[in-house]
């Protein structure tokens, strides 16, 4: 199998000022294109020449496969769920639910904005479900992803210093506030009811 990175549906300058068109440049535009090419350039002599990148996430061994099949799955994942006019809160369902675990979605914001603070190093905040539809907010160190641990995600933050850095320097913190300015929760639902 060879990956092929998508398009984006938005053009570079559309997330800004949240996320500016130089942080997509760079971080859609170079760090997700070397993830990509290091994972079909090491795919071919390995067990999983001919899985898809979600059963490679699942099943491979530690090391510099699963990093590049992670990294490159969670940015799209985290790309793809952004819209320059989407919805900014979540409805129906994945409401309900969010209210039931999290208390409000005020309080899940914070949540996980304070997940994301307090990540030491690099790595992702996802929001995620069990087979039931509950909700869970983890933090995933590296290129870690919850399907590894038997979730379904459906909303991730990356708080690598690429994310951010450029827009943001040492100010975590202010990127995560910005982010749930350009999250569409049209496309969260349409994951968490998938
Ligand atoms: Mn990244």
């Amino acid at each position: 199998m060879n990956f092929t990175q998508p398009r984006l549906p938005y053009t570079p300058d559309a997330l800004a000022p949240a996320i500016s068109q130089m942080t997509v440049d760079y971080h859609w535009g170079r760090h997700e294109k070397a993830y990509i090419e290091t994972l079909n350039r090491l795919l071919p002599d390995s067990p999983y020449a001919d899985d898809s990148i979600e059963d490679i996430i699942r099943k491979a061994e530690p090391g510099p496969l699963l990093n590049n099949a992670a990294q490159a799955w969670n940015h799209i994942f985290y790309f793809f769920q952004f819209s320059p006019a989407g919805r900014r809160e979540p409805h129906g369902a994945l409401h309900r639910q969010i209210v039931d675990d999290f208390g409000s979605f005020e309080d899940f914001k914070k949540e996980a904005e304070k997940a994301g603070a307090t990540l030491f190093g690099s790595g992702w905040v996802w929001l995620s479900a069990d087979t039931e539809g509950h909700l869970f907010l983890t933090q995933g160190q590296n290129a870690d992803n919850p399907m590894r641990h038997g979730l379904k995600p459906i909303l991730t933050i990356d708080v690598w210093e690429h994310a951010y850095y450029l827009d943001y320097q040492n100010m975590r913190a202010d990127y995560l506030r910005s982010f749930w300015g350009i999250v569409d929760w049209e496309i969260i639902e349409q994951r968490y009811e998938a």
